[in-house]
């Protein structure tokens, strides 16, 4: 197997490779199944691990109408690299960072009254005027005034004198497509609270509440534009999603093999010895750990496909190396290749399956992976 690491990655074995037509093509599906809805490409968290920058940039080139991330300093690093569509910050804000959000036209969340009355008077004081979109909870209980109380916001957005309310949005607690009454009742909730404004708005603005998995599993829930974060990166929400949409994973988690050695049956492998060898058998060690965000919970619950086998992760992942079993007649030398996440031959290991395995999200499994991994763009 040859060894197709770039020359400069020889004294960093392990890189996340970025597949930049996966991310096109995950878009062009998206695209295709919202219709006319506008997309906003969520980007935050460093663009779910693949790079926010790159992924940005790119998006912007492909035409997204708009760019999602959580706090100002991710927005602001977007303005500083040349993004000059519209981005909008979902995290709640406070009061001193107003002006930056103004001074660099971010679109602004504005989650209660106090809030926006706060940006109203922030916009004045800098002589311009702010892009805001209302948050309304329908169920989250996260951020955003209560559907049931969204009168109040809403009377103070036409109050606003120097914002203009370019959305209203909301979130789902649970978009499960095998029961969607949660989903259903909190779209329900959403339109109702909107009827109030809508014929009082005084110019036009977009409704907004489906990420990934509305957006795949809720046709109703499009409305004007969705939000999709994990699906542009090729990732579904959801196991049962699968068959609604085609995607195409967008990262590779790749590296090499530092060390091989043969274990004897019964010696104890890695930190507190919590998997022992059943037989003789062949080990190598990687040089990934859970310093690189390669979750710890993963050991002995994780996979490497090493010389086209895909062969556990055994023992507990230590900071900066893990140890994967080949088997007794397993073979590997220093330097072949091994995926983390991704395919070689006829074997894949996802996201989902890494999640699913640790129970938890596939985009945790996504956001952890940490700069320590140089990405390696496709
Ligand atoms: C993260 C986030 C999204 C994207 O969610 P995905 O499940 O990754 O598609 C959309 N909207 C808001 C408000 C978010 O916080």
């Amino acid at each position: 197997m040859t060894d197709q690491t770039p020359a400069q990655f020889v004294h960093r074995p392990t890189f996340a490779e970025i597949n930049l037509s996966a991310l096109r093509a995950n878009l062009e599906s998206i695209r295709q199944h919202v219709g006319t809805a506008k997309v906003m490409a969520v980007v935050k968290a460093n663009g779910y691990g693949h790079g926010i920058q790159t992924v940005a940039l790119e998006f912007q080139r492909l035409g997204v109408d708009s760019l999602g991330v959580a706090y100002i300093e991710e927005a602001l690093d977007l303005r500083k690299v040349g993004v000059t569509i519209p981005v909008l910050v979902f995290g709640g804000l406070l009061y001193d960072q107003l002006d930056l959000y103004i001074r660099n036209d971010i679109d602004v969340t504005a989650s209660s009254v106090s809030k926006l009355e706060q940006i109203d008077s922030s916009a004045q004081k800098l002589g311009k005027r702010a892009r805001v979109h209302l948050k309304i909870d329908t169920g989250l209980e996260r951020i955003g005034v209560h559907y049931y109380s969204s009168q109040t916001l809403f009377d103070a957005a036409l109050r606003a004198r120097h914002c203009d309310v370019v959305g209203v949005y909301s979130h789902f607690a649970d978009v499960n497509p095998l029961d969607l009454s949660l989903a259903r009742r909190q779209l329900e909730r959403f339109t109702t609270a909107l009827e109030y404004f809508t014929p009082r708005a005084l110019s036009k603005f977009d409704r907004h509440i489906a990420a990934s998995g509305g957006l795949i599993a809720l046709r109703e829930s499009h409305l004007d534009m969705v939000r999709p974060g994990l699906s542009l990166y090729g990732v579904y929400p959801h196991r049962a999603m699968t068959p609604l949409l085609r995607l195409t994973p967008a990262l590779a988690l790749k590296s090499h093999v530092v060390f091989f050695k043969v274990v004897k049956e019964g010696a104890g492998v890695s930190y507190g010895h919590r998997w022992r060898a059943p037989h003789d058998t062949r080990v190598v060690t990687i040089p990934i750990g859970y310093g690189d965000g390669y979750l710890r919970s993963l050991t002995n619950r994780g996979w490497a496909i090493v010389r086209g086998q895909k062969c556990p992760v055994v023992g507990a992942v230590c900071m900066d190396q893990l140890m994967v079993d080949l088997g007794p007649s397993g073979e590997a030398y220093n330097g072949d290749q091994v995926v983390l996440i991704g395919s070689q031959g006829s074997h894949s290991i996802t996201v989902e399956d890494l999640a699913e395995a640790v129970d938890t999200t596939p985009h945790e499994i996504l956001v952890l992976l940490n700069q320590r991994i140089p990405r390696v763009m496709i």
